[in-house]
């Protein structure tokens, strides 16, 4: 086990590492989202606090172990305009419980050839939330045509093989 006290080893903005724990496996991180003097929405200091929410954001390997920061997060609720709010955290990949520097290290391992699982394994997140990525980042392709024309010819100046595919309805 090893403690630190005030120290933002991982870089993050408006954050507050409050403690670092290691074990063999995981590094946890426990940290606080830095408090808000002000309503967003209004500008007003009229603020008060409406509660406190731990989320476990996974984030990639330190010290070469998986990395699960335990972020504290709190709501405000503005006595001007009644608005509920919290502090925006530019880190926090939307929609998912990860940081954006892992989606990024996820969406690289895309580029060799993985299984769903292993990428799921390695990064210490769900098969679904890998799938749910996989989905984000596809490009839609172009429907094939009916009837593909396919033809070979050798180039005058390198002698090598072209071949050319092409939609038949279009040029014919
Ligand atoms: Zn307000």
């Amino acid at each position: 086990m090893q403690e630190n006290n005030n120290i933002n080893v991982l870089g993050l903005k408006d954050v507050t590492v409050t403690k670092l724990e290691e074990d063999n496996e995981f590094v946890h991180v426990h940290a606080c989202v830095d408090k808000m003097n002000t309503c967003p929405h209004c500008g007003s200091n009229k603020i008060w606090v409406h509660d406190h929410r731990i989320h476990n954001i996974r984030d990639t390997h330190l010290h070469g172990k998986k990395c699960i920061i335990h972020l504290k997060k709190t709501r405000y609720n503005c006595k001007s305009c009644h608005k509920r709010f919290e502090r925006k955290l530019d880190f926090v990949a939307k929609k998912h419980t990860i940081t954006l520097r892992l989606l990024e290290c996820i969406v690289r391992d895309f580029s060799s050839v993985h299984s769903i699982s292993s990428i799921a394994k390695n990064f210490n997140v769900s098969n679904s939330m890998v799938s749910r990525i996989l989905d984000v980042i596809c490009t839609h392709r172009l429907a094939l045509p009916e009837v593909l024309c396919i033809d070979t010819h050798r180039a005058h100046v390198s002698l090598r093989e072209i071949v050319v595919i092409t939609s038949i309805n279009v040029h014919c």
